[in-house]
């Protein structure tokens, strides 16, 4: 499967943005409004055009991981009873200046530019299947992504997962961060 496969139309997205960001849908399984969600419901967090449209890049990625991610790990599992698809869950995605500063976050991160989405992980086990789907993602696509990184705080694991527009340094940076 092509990456491509999985586009929205971004003209399409950028069009009514500003009112209904949860039931607009960048790909089939994610929403503007789970990629914009924040537990600061007061703080402003509202992407530009050009930021919808780095979301909607990056849930290109996200489809072909939950796909490849169900496929490899829970529809073919032995064990897996119920044979229902398990969602990717996004804790974080497009921040607002405000919000970035409001939650820590780096003052050059892809999260402003709508290129970044933390990816909420069961443990560590997890984050390294989804890490490994990426990497093999982007082997086979010939596309590359800017940075994968594991990140631990407490006992809380996510994957931090950006992808740069083609006109950008796209660095595949791979790491892990403890906070
Ligand atoms: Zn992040």
């Amino acid at each position: 499967m092509k990456l491509s496969e999985h586009l929205a139309t971004p003209s399409e997205a950028a069009l009514s943005h500003s009112n209904k960001l949860d039931g607009l849908r960048l790909s089939p399984h994610f929403s503007l409004g789970e990629l914009t969600k924040s537990k600061y419901a007061e703080v402003e967090n509202i992407p530009s055009r050009v930021a919808i449209e780095n979301l909607t890049r990056v849930c290109t990625w996200l489809e072909e991981l939950r796909f490849r991610y169900n496929l490899r790990y829970v529809l073919a599992h032995v064990s897996h009873v119920s044979q229902e698809e398990e969602p990717i869950i996004i804790n974080s995605g497009y921040r607002s200046p405000e919000l970035n500063r409001k939650v820590g976050g780096a003052a050059n991160s892809n999260h402003l530019t709508g290129c970044a989405v933390d990816i909420r992980c069961y443990g560590i086990e997890q984050a390294l299947r989804y890490a490994v789907i990426l990497m093999d993602i982007s082997d086979e696509s010939k596309e590359v992504f800017d940075e994968l990184l594991i990140e631990k705080h407490g006992s809380t694991i996510w994957l931090h997962f950006a992808v740069r527009p083609p006109t950008q340094v796209n660095r595949r940076k791979i790491g892990f961060l403890k906070a």
